[in-house]
């Protein structure tokens, strides 16, 4: 992680829960660490927090400041073609490394089970 987003995580953490609480019924976040894939355990992922809500279910938060476009607005970098993110909410994989690796992360953490 880079210093910017180190610096601004906690502050994009806390306006996600924000405005998402707002949006569904009792909606937490809580810290997650290390997932391995048991069926492909050579391989790990470290989400930012594990997501979860009465009406949704569990879900994984990846939090991703870039600095490349922190001087404007979500909607004019989701605008640019080689931004990872648009806005249909769906991950722009095409071809972007650092899109795979928000990929990999809600591919290999999987739920607990009780
Ligand atoms: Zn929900």
């Amino acid at each position: 992680m880079t210093s910017w987003g180190c610096d601004h995580e906690r502050t994009a953490r806390e306006a996600y829960f924000k405005v998402t609480a707002s949006k569904h019924s009792s909606f937490s976040i809580n810290d997650a660490g290390l997932f391995i894939n048991p069926d492909t355990p050579f391989i790990g992922a470290t989400p930012d927090g594990l997501v979860h809500c009465d009406c949704c279910g569990d879900g994984v938060l990846e939090v991703k400041c870039p600095y490349s476009k922190k001087d404007v607005p979500m909607e004019t970098a989701c605008a640019d073609p080689s931004f990872y993110l648009s806005t249909s909410d769906q991950v722009n994989n095409q071809g972007k490394p650092f899109s795979w690796k928000v990929t990999q992360t809600q591919t290999m953490t999987r739920p607990k089970k009780t």
